[in-house]
């Protein structure tokens, strides 16, 4: 995010805490959108989604905290959406970092979290993105769920309905073939879904599937529309604290 929408952001967000109490995390479920820790992300021109390790670690270390605490209960994907309750980490496109750095760092808290892979990206050989063989590994690990995220990482929206099926039916079956799990969830490439794209989601069993939509998922959203909470690599500890607290949750109005 530019620098002076950041500002603006930030004034928004500590008027919105003023004006209303924190979002509890009874009865809502925080989604945190990452993408990569530390690598640089094809088209992120305003530099959102390449979190500097030390702010990374930052983060999960206070969220590690918050748990210890008792104050915050950290699940996978799909006991937050089956409670509907607490926060639950996810990240974008299979960077080889959520490997190689963001893994070791959750699971020495042991955090679950879900990362949600288009085959493509892999299939291509760009060396950001996770390896078959990184990807057998981070599957195999504690409290780690692997999604689907589209084949190629199009928007599924601007396809027409054979291949918007094969996209579908084919990031999950390739990715069952690798890890040897079922696939039963996703998350939209560019977040972009409507009514037809959920319609296909539906009918092929996916039992949850995340958009990017910026909010907090409640039992009035559909589970297979989950709105999360994106994070983004110049958010400060207050910043990251004030999204957790829900105070940038007027966000939701202005995203897809
Ligand atoms: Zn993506």
């Amino acid at each position: 995010m530019n620098t002076y929408k950041a500002v603006v952001g930030d004034c928004i967000s500590a008027l919105s805490r003023a004006v209303k109490p924190a979002t509890s995390l009874v009865n809502n479920c925080r989604i945190l959108m990452y993408h990569a820790v530390g690598t640089e992300v094809p088209g992120d021109i305003q530099k959102l989604y390449n979190m500097p390790v030390k702010i990374f670690r930052q983060q999960i270390e206070q969220l590690a905290y918050f748990q210890r605490s008792g104050s915050l209960c950290i699940y996978d994907l799909t006991v937050g959406v089956e409670t509907s309750s607490g926060l639950v980490i996810t990240f974008d496109d299979g960077y080889l970092d959520n490997f190689t750095v963001a893994a070791p760092i959750l699971i020495k808290y042991e955090l679950p979290f879900t990362v949600f892979v288009a085959p493509k990206l892999i299939l291509d050989g760009d060396t950001r993105y996770l390896s078959i063989a990184a990807l057998k590994e981070l599957a195999a690990l504690p409290g780690v769920t692997i999604g689907g995220h589209g084949y190629s990482h199009r928007r599924l929206t601007e396809l027409d309905d054979q291949v918007l099926k094969n996209e579908l039916l084919d990031s999950r079956s390739w990715l069952e073939d690798i890890i040897d799990k079922p696939v039963l969830t996703m998350s939209y490439p560019h977040g972009a879904v409507d009514e037809r794209v959920l319609g296909f989601v539906t009918d092929l069993g996916f039992t949850t599937a995340a958009s990017s939509k910026f909010g907090v998922f409640n039992r009035e959203h559909s589970r297979l529309s989950l709105p999360r909470t994106d994070i983004w690599a110049r958010d400060t500890l207050k910043r990251f604290n004030s999204k957790l607290g829900g105070a940038w949750d007027w966000m939701t109005y202005f995203s897809q």
